[in-house]
């Protein structure tokens, strides 16, 4: 992790720690249980890390990167046409 968050710190992007049904939400307390603040906090995280926190498997991980990395590579393609 490159930057350990101090606990008192807290998230710009909500007011509240999230709840489970929100997009964002992440089970870690320590970041608010905001995705987006363990994202800026802590840089590029592994798969492995990243299934922990949302609790899903290392293979879905996988397959959501893989989407999206395709999606991104379409996008890019078309802006470079
Ligand atoms: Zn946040």
């Amino acid at each position: 992790m490159k930057n350990e968050r101090n606990l008192f710190q807290k998230c710009c992007h909500y007011r509240e720690p999230l709840n489970e049904d929100h997009r964002h939400y992440i089970n870690e307390l320590k970041y608010n249980n905001c995705v987006l603040c363990v994202s800026e906090w802590c840089g590029p995280l592994t798969q492995d890390v990243i299934s922990k926190y949302l609790g899903l498997s290392k293979m879905r991980i996988c397959q959501i990167e893989r989407i999206a990395l395709k999606k991104m590579k379409k996008r890019i393609v078309k802006l470079t046409d």
